[in-house]
């Protein structure tokens, strides 16, 4: 089968590997109906040192079960599914809590850019989608898989609620649907900090009520403005470098909440009085176990209330998908959908 495969830094190639098997007894083979390029796999397409053997790319994925192993339940051939970006047992102590990304059988899938993968854990891992291989709602379902529970996993761990003033920063996948959950949640004002106008447009639609363009201190400063100089309950952090980790610190409200969803590229941050111990400030996020949320979310997108696949601004086939990535990486691209 074809599958996307990184060699490098701005190496990404198309290239024939062996089809997927299974391997245990617990494993599901699911040829992809649909992926997509993460904002995360930005990170080695600029990082990742050279080497030999390539990894394979892409965690973000549904499609039809073709085999399943004798112990998996609850899914069967042609169901159509999707699966969290991390696969896990849904039984274990950490799942029952609903921390799925700890579970003691997980891990991350690589490799949902191809046309087919091996599923650990299936049944813990898959959900059915009750749509047919063709239906219109499968960007928005596909985003159940990575980007939107993630944005819901934000709004949730930033105690978002109904009256609750919030900032968002960052205006990729993650931030603009860390908008639309804070919305659902009922959020009374929602300020989407991001400078790319097609993309804080979408975030008006979302429903922030405010957007800020600036960054540093003077978007601090506008955000402040804003809010009659107090800062928001809630800052949904998803971008992960340090200056959104000290705008989250200067927009925060007092006894407020900096949710970090941004994989950080940082150890080392100001936790001190001035920044976040004087105010009572909570710090928390962390990798989203979006398979706890996928039955939460999944009826307002069956049900066409929200639209989160409108992050998807191109569509490429497999074979283009080391373009998808160059688009992605050049801001041409917010999301790209990725078809076999
Ligand atoms: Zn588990």
């Amino acid at each position: 089968m074809r599958a996307t495969v990184m060699y490098g830094a701005g190496d990404v190639r198309v290239e024939e590997v062996p089809d997927p098997r299974l391997r245990e007894p617990t494993d599901a083979v699911v040829r992809i109906v649909r992926s997509c390029v993460c904002g995360s796999d930005l990170h080695p397409y600029h990082s990742m040192k050279r080497r030999d053997r390539g990894v394979p790319m892409g965690h973000e994925f549904l499609g039809v079960v073709e085999e399943l192993g004798s112990e998996v339940s609850g899914v069967r051939r042609g169901d159509l599914v999707v699966a969290p970006f991390v696969w896990s047992d849904n039984t274990c102590e950490f799942c029952r809590e609903g921390l799925h990304t700890s579970c003691r059988r997980g891990g991350v899938f690589g490799g949902g850019q191809a046309e087919a993968i091996r599923v650990p854990q299936a049944a813990g891992t898959l959900v059915r989608l009750p749509v047919a291989e063709d239906s219109a709602l499968l960007p928005s379902l596909l985003t159940l898989a990575d980007v939107y529970g993630t944005g819901h996993h934000a709004a949730r761990l930033g105690r978002v609620g109904p009256g609750t003033t919030v900032t968002v920063i960052g205006d990729g996948a993650v931030g603009l649907l860390a908008v639309l959950s804070a919305r659902r949640m009922g959020a009374e004002r929602i300020i989407l900090m991001g400078r790319h106008i097609s993309r804080t447009d979408l975030g008006r639609e979302f429903g922030a009520t405010d957007v800020v363009a600036e960054r540093g201190e003077e978007g601090i400063e506008r955000v402040r403005e804003l809010t009659g100089g107090d800062g928001t309950h809630a800052v949904l952090e998803a971008v992960g470098h340090m200056p959104a980790y000290e705008m989250a610190v200067g927009v925060v409200r007092p006894g407020g909440v900096i949710s970090r969803v941004g994989v950080p590229q940082y150890e080392a941050a100001p936790v001190g009085f001035g920044s976040l111990f004087g105010g009572n400030i909570t710090l928390t996020g962390g990798p989203a176990p979006v398979r706890a949320y996928i039955e939460e979310l999944l009826p307002d997108v069956l049900e066409g209330r929200v639209e989160p696949g409108r992050v998807f601004d191109r569509t490429v086939g497999l074979d283009e998908t080391p373009e998808g990535y160059r688009a992605m990486d050049d801001r041409e691209a917010l999301k790209v959908l990725v078809t076999p």
